[in-house]
Order: C-alpha cells, then structure tokens, then sequence
C-alpha cells in the first residue's frame, strides 16, 4: 500500500483512466443477486485463469491509477447514508483475492478493511497476522460494494449494486499473480461463482468442486454464529484446508 500511496498521478495519467463499465447492472434477486462479469471469466486468476509470474511496471502503474479513481469516486453517494469512502486494498502482486460484502459502520469510520469482529474471526479462519492480512503484496480486499451501504431491520443492507458493474473487472484485471479467491458470503457469490444457484450453506459445503484456487466461504460476522454452530463441519474440515490453502498461495512471495 505504501507504495501505492507514494505513486502520484499526472492530469495526462488520468485521463487514461476510465472505469470498466462493461458489466450488465445486478438483475432484481430471485434468491441470489445475478452479476454479469464480462471478462472476468476468461484469464483472471480471480476465477482460476492464467497468471504471470510477475507484475510488469505498467501493471502496478495501472493497479495504482485505478486504486486512486476507486478512492475518488462518488457514484452513489447520495444513495450512502455517510457518504462516499470507499475501503479496499490492492497492489498487483497479491496472492490471495478476499472477495467480500461491503464494509459495515467500524470499518467505515476507520476506512481500515476488516478492521472489526468479523476481520478477527477471519484472520483466525486464514492463520494470519495483522501484518500479513494488511500487506496489499500479499493479500487484496476487495468487496462487492467498497462504502459502507447503511443498514437495514436485519442487519447491514446489501453492497450498492452500482459498484461492482463500475470497477471490479477492471480491479481484477491488475491481480495477476493471483494465487487463491477466498469469496465470502452471498453476493461475492454470486459474481464469482455465477452459475452457482444453491444456497449458500450448499455452495461452502461444495467446495471441493471449485478447485485448489477458489474457496467459497460464509461471512465471518458475528451475525453468522448460528450458522456456525448449525454446521461445525465448516470449522473442523474447512478452515484447515483454508488455513493450509492461505499458507501455500503466500510461500515464496517475496515480501
Ligand atoms: S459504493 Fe462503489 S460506486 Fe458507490 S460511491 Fe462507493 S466506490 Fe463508488
């Protein structure tokens, strides 16, 4: 991230930037929202393609333009009940994507990812420290929706459905040394597994079938402890296998 930060931009940079708005809009949820993600399939590490060996300069430049408008950008902010700030991390030579919701109230006013109960539970999940979850070399975070989207009777209300069409193909394009996409909770879901129609419970307990570079996961939120009690076989088959999978994606990283 620090290297991100030290990057400036030229006006001419800029105006190369222009954010991928080459998804089709979230259609109206059936059960699990439907996410179009034109060429994210095709060679993204995100979903199991091709990855390089190392960044090129041009795409770290690149990663770092896009990370600059993501934090610029106001899209929807009169639909945010505080506003625009978008919380994200990314560097292009990260191994490991975690594909999240949208950050809840705490990690709004921090601006820090996960830097909540559900950031504790999931560094415990994935056997690692403060250190190497906020390395951007070695761990991207990005949500379905990167500002906080206010919340609802039941609890958070869902990522803004403006966000993901906008910036995540784009986003994912930059991380090609990516190793492993952890995709947490229903609407990562659904744009990372999109021909996944299951519940969610029948999805994680499938996991075996998406390979060695792909791990659905439930959220980490208190709010899911039923859930976790309902089904202690996540804890006691799955996180170890996500614990070894998070241990492998980052030997040899270099950082
Ligand atoms: S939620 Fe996404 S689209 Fe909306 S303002 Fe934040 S970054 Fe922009």
């Amino acid at each position: 991230m620090a290297y991100l930060a030290r990057l400036s931009l030229s006006s001419h940079d800029k105006s190369k930037i222009v954010p991928s708005r080459h998804g089709q809009p979230p259609q109206p949820p059936s059960n699990r929202p439907k996410y179009h993600p034109v060429g994210v399939e095709a060679g993204c590490p995100a979903v199991g393609g091709a990855r390089t060996d190392q960044p090129s300069q041009t795409y770290m430049a690149s990663a770092a333009m896009l990370l600059a408008q993501v934090r610029a950008c106001s899209l929807c902010a009169e639909h945010l009940p505080l506003g625009a700030r978008p919380v994200l991390q990314l560097h292009s030579s990260a191994r490991i994507l975690i594909a999240g919701q949208a950050p809840g109230r705490k990690v709004h006013d921090s601006g820090v990812p996960f830097n909540d109960a559900s950031g504790d539970r999931l560094r415990n999940w994935l056997g690692l420290s403060n250190e190497q979850f906020y390395n951007p070399k070695q761990v991207a975070i990005l949500p379905m929706g990167f500002c906080y989207p206010g919340t609802g009777r039941s609890g958070d209300l869902p990522p803004r459905s403006e966000c993901a069409p906008t910036w995540r193909a784009g986003l994912l394009a930059q991380l090609r040394m990516l190793r492993l996409t952890l995709v947490i909770g229903q609407y990562a879901i659904a744009y990372h597994l999109p021909h996944e129609s299951g519940s969610l419970t029948e999805i994680v307990s499938n996991w075996r079938r998406y390979g060695p570079n792909v791990l659905p996961l439930p959220h980490p939120s208190p709010r899911n402890n039923i859930w976790l009690a309902r089904n202690p076989w996540f804890e006691q088959e799955l996180v170890p296998v996500l614990r070894q999978r998070v241990s492998v994606a980052l030997q040899g990283d270099g950082t």
